[in-house]
């Protein structure tokens, strides 16, 4: 999220991030944000059926058409598939996809200081163990599946967060998506 905001920024690719949407729901109180509150603040994975919805209707917003940057998507196996077929029925393709590599120590610490900051239910210790075992589960399968069809870039990600940013910059200039200079 921090990252895809920095290249939003810098670059005018718009940002989709399935979390922040989905929270968005909830807050507004939304049949979607209903159907998906309590499956959130378990810290469990909501539905393929849900998150490929969303990603559609995003995909076919007019925003959409000169790119996007996906932010917590696909963390799933069927996801993926849906994804690509997707894409492909509207003549589109995936351009990248960043893991970003942190141990798992790091993001049990970085989650304790953004749970002070903002008070997620998810960020709780027992929804965090849920997370990194959906994760385990669910999502970590999901990066053999794109590394052999060639489009896995692993990002170190842990360090200063500029350092970072830098990293994600090159990534996306050699696969000609951004350009460096600016
Ligand atoms: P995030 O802000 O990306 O950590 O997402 C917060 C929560 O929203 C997750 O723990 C899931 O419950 C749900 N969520 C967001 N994106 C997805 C996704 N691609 N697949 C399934 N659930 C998701």
């Amino acid at each position: 999220g921090t990252q895809a905001s920095f290249v939003t920024k810098k670059y005018g690719i718009p940002q989709i991030s399935t979390g922040d949407m989905l929270r968005a729901a909830v807050k507004a109180g939304t049949e979607l944000g209903a159907a998906v509150k309590k499956v959130m603040d378990s810290g469990s994975l909501v539905s393929d059926e849900i998150i490929l919805g969303v990603i559609r209707d995003e995909l076919d917003r007019p925003a959409a058409v000169g790119g996007v940057i996906f932010d917590g998507v696909v963390r799933t196996i069927p996801q993926a598939e849906g994804m690509e077929r997707l894409l492909a029925d509207r003549g589109r393709k995936l351009n990248a996809v960043l893991f970003f590599d942190v141990p798992d120590a790091e993001i049990i610490g970085r989650i304790e200081r953004r749970r002070g900051i903002e008070g997620r239910p998810d960020d709780d210790p027992a929804a965090v163990a849920t997370r990194l075992q959906s994760y385990r589960d669910q999502t970590a399968p999901v990066l053999a599946w794109y590394e052999s069809r060639g489009s896995l870039v692993r990002i170190p990600a842990v360090g200063p967060v500029d350092d970072i940013a830098t990293r994600v910059r090159r990534a996306l200039a050699l696969q000609g998506l951004v350009d460096l200079r600016l």
